[in-house]
């Protein structure tokens, strides 16, 4: 960092300090926890859904595998003590988090141009993405529209975009979300680069237009995801109160199989499951988009953050769908491509059975009840290529991620389209 830049810097903290407009994370650290034994991951996995108190970025998997756990400074002592107790061996991943966060609100602050074309340098707010979108629909008006398919709890418009090349053969339709979870920010950045890459680079693109259209959702949670930039950085869940708790995990309120496993009925909780199933309208939003497009959508892909997985359904149940083996040919397709042009590897396989049991997932719903063949949920890296960074990728990151992501998605996106292109409409 130059001279200059410091200076910047240090003026920020003390405005920001002072102004007391954003959560503080001071004295809040990053434990990296690591299950030996079974009992050690049970323990682990109960203390995630039994308390709202410490923020579980990613629950233990697999014995041997690192979890991270945000804790705010009163409870590292009682924290500590629960995992001495049980034998549980931890680091401290992050000891300053408020001066990460800081960190990285000042990179995002220093590029601010947003001029005709988009750059991949710094992570875009709800109203720019959208500001965006419309530019892209007057400037390329044959190949792009622009829809508001549902309003947020806080009246925000959510926004999805059509790419498609017009023909007169009928197309399969590939639908790509992002943003429902507000803290996973660079979900919607690979989004934003899809578009990106389609409509814009649209001559080195044009295959994967030609018997597909795209529909992409890059900011399912507005609210959240706005939330998370202007208050505090890792917001995960929508906006609207329900009792002195405010949030629900719009992941878990889908309806198929709502509220069976690995949700939480207590409003306070990240993972909290709506009072009711689709009680969210961010959920109707992308459900009713969903259903909409369902007939010809042959893909669904949610992005979210972070750890390199390629998951499928059943989130519900450890028992795969009949059709197990379609899907998993397509996810291995998108890992392997990546793991050619850049060496990193995801992990690929059914929700439940390589992560943890979670009903109400959008991923489930969308194969479970609308027939969408394919669904995958594509968990992206954080920024160091391990899990320390966690939902932190620094905005010079954004940039390799996004590009390695891409590789990925034009994979899987090749593959349905082989799959599925000499399939009658209607046939599933
Ligand atoms: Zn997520």
């Amino acid at each position: 960092m130059s001279l200059k830049l410091l200076i910047i810097f240090v003026h920020l903290h003390i405005l920001l300090a002072v102004s007391g407009e954003y959560k503080s994370y001071v004295g809040y650290k990053v434990y990296q926890v690591t299950p030996k034994t079974k009992s050690e991951q049970n323990h682990l996995r109960s203390l995630s859904l039994s308390t709202e108190l410490y923020d579980f970025w990613s629950i233990p998997k697999k014995l041997g595998e690192k979890s991270n756990v945000l804790v705010p400074p009163k409870l590292q002592e009682t924290f500590e003590r629960f995992l001495r107790k049980l034998n549980i061996t931890y680091a401290v991943a992050i000891d300053d988090v408020e001066t990460r966060v800081q960190r990285e609100r000042f990179l995002q602050s220093v590029v601010r141009t947003f001029s005709q074309s988009i750059k991949f340098n710094r992570y875009y707010r709800y109203d720019e993405i959208t500001h965006y979108f419309d530019n892209l629909a007057r400037k390329y008006p044959k190949l792009v529209t622009v829809k508001t398919v549902g309003k947020s709890f806080e009246n925000r418009d959510i926004k999805a975009i059509t790419i498609s090349k017009h023909s007169i053969e009928p197309k399969n339709t590939i639908l790509v979300d992002a943003g429902i979870h507000a803290r996973e920010w660079i979900a919607p950045a690979t989004a934003l680069y899809i578009v990106h890459e389609l409509v814009e680079n649209y001559a080195k693109n044009k295959n994967l237009l030609k018997n597909l259209n795209w529909v992409i959702l890059p900011v399912v949670n507005p609210d959240g995801y706005e939330y998370s930039h202007t208050k505090e950085r890792f917001w995960r869940k929508t906006r609207k109160p329900y009792g002195n708790c405010i949030g629900t995990d719009p992941n878990r309120n889908f309806d198929f199989h709502w509220n069976e496993i690995g949700a939480s009925s207590n409003p306070c909780s990240e993972t909290f499951r709506g009072e009711n199933a689709f009680s969210e309208t961010e959920a109707i939003a992308l459900r009713d988009l969903m259903r909409s497009i369902s007939r010809d959508c042959k893909f669904y892909l949610s992005l979210h953050s972070y750890g390199q997985y390629m998951l499928y359904p059943w989130g519900y149940t450890e028992s795969l769908p009949e059709t197990w083996k379609e899907i998993d040919d397509v996810a291995q397709s998108g890992a392997s491509a990546i793991r050619k042009a850049s060496g990193s590897q995801y992990t690929v396989g059914s929700s439940t059975n390589v992560l943890y049991a979670a009903a109400g997932g959008s991923d489930d719903y969308a194969l479970g009840v609308e027939e969408i063949p394919i669904s995958i949920t594509m968990e992206l890296p954080s920024g160091s290529g391990s899990d320390l960074n966690g939902f932190d990728p620094s905005p010079n990151k954004i940039q390799s991620i996004v590009e390695e992501s891409w590789i990925g998605i034009k994979a899987m996106a090749s593959s349905v389209d082989e799959k599925f292109r000499n399939a009658t409409k209607g046939f599933r």
